[in-house]
């Protein structure tokens, strides 16, 4: 483990009080807010059980709040017994049945809406469905599905019956995808015949009969919704119809009762900093915080059009698109492909035509159309949006200016979420109505979550602005219950240090003089520059900031001297192609560096690309980077990196 503090070089002073016009709209006060801080730190697992209470329907009460005998295998709400998929729909039915729960858009512009009735008609004769080709309760279900309707659908059904699914992104190849139904066992595989992404048909059904081609014994059925309509073989003795399978199924079903830590659903992480993991998430705590932070961070109202763009591949997409939204009554917005797609206004466009009111999406996205210039989103009516957020990555300050000005048009508060795959649902992050924002913090920990930033001694930095480990020192009802099949890497990964009792999120963080939380990048990536330690995010952002980058990323290199060197990947802006070196941008950027942040900061190397190397979630992969900085050859897996020809660029090979 690091020694010393990691210290922080970013100077960001703006800061963005909400409204007044905001906050006498929002549900949360400053006063309301202020009591649930205290009574969570007053007894924090007495506010977890009155929050529970007061959210979730219960089939029976539980009779204990939290179980801490087998820690870190925290069980929260023990003996209580609910159905995740009856707290999103059948709840709804008695005042809310013709409310709009889904309008969906598909990327050729086909548009439905569907409201909670017949939603919950789908989900249920879908859910009959699966129990007829035999899956039940505790089976898993993989679901490799375009972001469609259907996609919810089987996910709540799944729900419903108390079958596990697991979600895999429709993008991953054969290969992702064979690991993973692999390493779940899965008895069904939902699948599409294809998807519309990007203007091209993706062929879900056939990635997945090559992932299915060898091994994967364990899958009996596999279940193909027709979206496309392009050609697909089926197999007559594994594949059905979702139709086909739908025939003759009653339009209601039962709603299955679990217990409160039954698993709801497992899915791997994007894999940023190594082999993807397994996370399982348990049904009632998991469903509580999906609740709580709509309620406190998306401020969510009946009136709203809430709009996550994330897949469900993702967790994302999971709290804030299959269960958060349906969990509380609200209408959402479902758009199947990529904002680029007739151009790179779809996004506003989509917002426009449908009265987007909540807007959430990543900061690689708002990089990306941040790009493609002001005029684009100029050009359409932005006036219904009220609140804007982000996920997914430190987002620079540069990019969160943009967004706030031009997405925003300095109306809208931005809540920047800190969270993870393992949270299950926001952590970290501004309560709109009342949090001043600054750009680039997440800002401040939601009630009931004890976030801290520590040393190697699980000691916490009191000094303003230290960098150190990001930690959470009490569990949280949505928190992780384990990596699927392998409790020993759970163990090993999140409870490594601090005597088990506090979570490693794997991030570093710094706390400036009000107590806000900067992440400053993976524990992984931390530099150590002439025994300065270093984040990554903060030299990433400097370099952002100058005119003519559009992204960066930041690696160490080994050096004599130092110990390591900062070497940095820059996309420029105006999709200026592979450069290389240019001597006279990197003097440039050089000067900038150690003007913005100082000297030590300063790239020894710049490489320039037109990309840098995601996942598919978008987030960049600097271990990637790390190798080829240092002249390697890459080992590792990559099996979620989106763009593997870029690898090749970045090695000067293509
Ligand atoms: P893997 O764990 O496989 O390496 P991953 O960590 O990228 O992949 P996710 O669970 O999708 O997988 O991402 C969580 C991580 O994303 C966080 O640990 C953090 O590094 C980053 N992150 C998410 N939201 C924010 C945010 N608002 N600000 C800064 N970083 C964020
Ligand atoms: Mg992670």
């Amino acid at each position: 483990m690091a020694q010393d503090n990691i210290e922080s070089t970013l100077l960001e002073n703006r800061r963005f009080p909400p409204s007044d016009a905001f906050t006498r709209s929002t549900r949360m006060q400053a006063q309301t807010l202020d009591q649930l801080y205290d009574k969570a730190a007053a007894d924090h697992e007495g506010f977890w059980g009155d929050m529970a209470r007061q959210e979730i329907d219960w089939f029976k009460p539980f009779d204990q709040v939290l179980d801490s005998d087998n820690a870190p295998f925290y069980r929260w709400f023990e003996n209580g017994e609910l159905n995740v998929s009856y707290n999103c729909l059948d709840r709804q039915l008695e005042t809310n049945a013709d409310k709009t729960a889904i309008i969906f858009e598909g990327e050729p512009g086909d548009v439905e809406h569907i409201s909670y009735r017949e939603l919950y008609q789908k989900v249920c004769i879908f859910a009959n469905a699966l129990k007829n080709q035999g899956v039940s309760k505790g089976d898993r279900v993989i679901i490799y599905m375009p972001m469609i309707t259907e996609a919810v659908v089987a996910m709540q059904a799944c729900a419903r019956i108390g079958a596990i699914h697991s979600v895999v992104f429709g993008g991953f190849s054969a290969s992702a995808l064979k690991d993973r139904i692999e390493d779940t066992s899965a008895k069904m595989v939902i699948t599409a015949d294809g998807g519309h992404r990007g203007g091209k048909i993706i062929t879900l059904k056939e990635t997945a009969d090559q992932a299915l081609a060898e091994g994967c014994d364990s899958v009996e059925t596999v279940i193909v919704f027709r979206r496309c309509g392009n050609d697909i073989t089926m197999q007559a003795d594994r594949d059905i119809w979702w139709h086909d399978a739908e025939k003759n199924q009653p339009e209601h079903c039962p709603a299955q009762a679990m217990q409160a830590s039954d698993p709801l659903f497992l899915l791997y992480t994007s894999g940023s900093t190594g082999k993807p993991k397994g996370i399982q998430h348990a049904s009632a705590g998991y469903l509580l915080n999906a609740i709580t932070t709509m309620r406190w961070v998306f401020d969510i109202q009946s009136a709203d059009v809430f709009w996550c763009t994330a897949d469900v591949g993702w967790i994302t997409g999971h709290t804030y698109v299959a269960y958060g939204p349906l969990a509380t009554g609200s209408t959402m917005v479902i758009y199947e492909g990529v904002p680029t797609v007739p151009d790179a206004g779809r996004f506003w466009d989509v917002c426009a035509r449908h009265g987007v009111t909540i807007f959430y999406t990543a900061p690689t996205a708002i990089r990306a159309l941040m790009k493609a210039g002001d005029a684009i989103p100029k050009s359409y009516d932005l006036s219904r949006l009220r609140l804007l957020g982000t996920v997914g990555e430190p987002i620079n300050p540069e990019a969160w200016m943009w967004y706030h000005e031009v997405i925003g048009q300095s109306r809208c508060p931005i809540v920047d979420t800190w969270w993870q795959t393992e949270t299950g649902a926001h952590m970290i992050a501004p309560v709109p109505g009342v949090t001043v924002t600054k750009p680039g913090s997440c800002t401040k920990a939601l009630p009931g979550i004890d976030a801290a930033v520590v040393n190697e001694n699980g000691e916490e930095i009191t000094q303003a602005n230290q960098g150190g480990f990001l930690v959470i020192r009490k569990p949280w009802p949505s928190m992780i219950q384990t990596i699927w099949g392998d409790d020993q890497r759970y163990k090993d990964t999140y409870w490594p240090y601090f005597d088990g009792k506090y979570y490693l999120a794997g991030d570093s963080a710094r706390r400036d003089e009000d107590g806000y939380f900067w992440i400053m990048g993976r524990i992984d990536d931390v530099l150590n520059v002439s025994g300065h330690r270093l984040g990554t995010m903060e030299i990433e952002s400097a370099l952002v900031a100058h005119q003519s980058v559009a992204e960066a990323a930041v690696v160490g290199k080994p050096h004599d001297i130092k110990g390591e060197s900062v070497f940095a990947y820059v996309v420029l802006k105006g999709n200026r192609p592979d450069g290389g070196v240019d001597e006279a941008m990197t003097a440039e950027l050089r000067a900038w560096v150690a003007d913005q942040i100082g000297p030590i900061a300063k790239p020894d190397d710049i490489r320039y690309a037109d990309n840098l190397p995601k996942t598919r979630s978008g987030k960049i992969m600097r271990r990637l980077l790390r190798t080829i900085a240092k002249g390697e050859q890459i080992t590792q897996d990559t099996s979620t990196l989106e763009n593997e020809s870029i690898l090749l660029q970045l090695q000067g090979k293509a």
